[in-house]
């Protein structure tokens, strides 16, 4: 078997070749069905739902799609963000899988900021793993570790506890939360400092046209992305 030199050296999930003999767990996801389905979600459109119990650190499953090189991602996000949903998953350096286009149901799971699965690639293969225990009939869903850029498009309404009020990975949140404290410093100050550049807008004469959107410059690294 070849194995791209960007993933030699990668370690197996020893436990799961221990149980099921194969580590890739392909096999296993074939032959029986994954304990989840697609359903309207209170977080955001359609989500995944567990249809039966699921025991901490089970593979739920996995999330195909087909794999991409990180040009065709980039074009193909374009569409998807427009669209209103990015299906593209951030695979290794070179690729990323497209779940849009014939991937497995995985794609539907929603972020949240309070997960209760993770996702880990082994071999190539990107799994959703339960990281507790999961009742059957709750939301399965996963930190889709977005960077911090562009946030402002992206409101989370997660709904748990730990919202950190936009879809932004675990591994950003310090450095949201210094970002949305400075802007209230920021707003308070102009608040306090007199409102006489306000009352020139309002007369209209002079005041400043609003500038034009700014494209994001971050958009190459805005994907799905396992936690690291
Ligand atoms: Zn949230």
């Amino acid at each position: 078997m070849h194995i791209p030199a960007d993933l030699q050296g990668e370690t197996i999930n020893v436990k799961w070749q221990a149980r099921f003999g194969d580590p890739t767990g392909r096999k296993m996801v074939q032959d029986s069905k994954p304990p989840v389905r697609v359903r309207t979600s209170p977080i955001e459109g359609r989500g995944l739902v567990a249809t039966r119990d699921i025991a901490k650190g089970e593979r739920i499953i996995e999330y195909t799609g087909e794999k991409v090189t990180k040009a065709e991602a980039e074009r193909r996000y374009e569409r998807q963000e427009a669209a209103g949903r990015i299906y593209l998953f951030d695979l290794n350096s070179r690729y990323d899988v497209d779940g849009a286009k014939n991937g497995s149901i995985a794609r539907y799971a929603n972020h949240s900021c309070d997960p209760n699965t993770e996702t880990e690639i082994a071999r190539g293969h990107i799994w959703l793993v339960a990281r507790k225990s999961i009742k059957a009939g709750d939301e399965v869903v996963y930190d889709y570790n977005f960077p911090l850029d562009g946030f402002e498009d992206r409101p989370c309404r997660c709904g748990t506890a730990k919202c950190r009020g936009y879809i932004v990975g675990a591994s950003s949140a310090g450095a949201l939360k210094r970002v949305l404290n400075q802007r209230e410093r920021e707003r308070k100050a102009k608040r306090t400092s007199g409102s006489k550049a306000s009352r020139t807008a309002k007369r209209g004469k002079g005041a400043k046209r609003p500038k034009t959107a700014r494209k994001s410059s971050a958009k190459r690294t805005k994907r799905k992305r396992a936690r690291s």
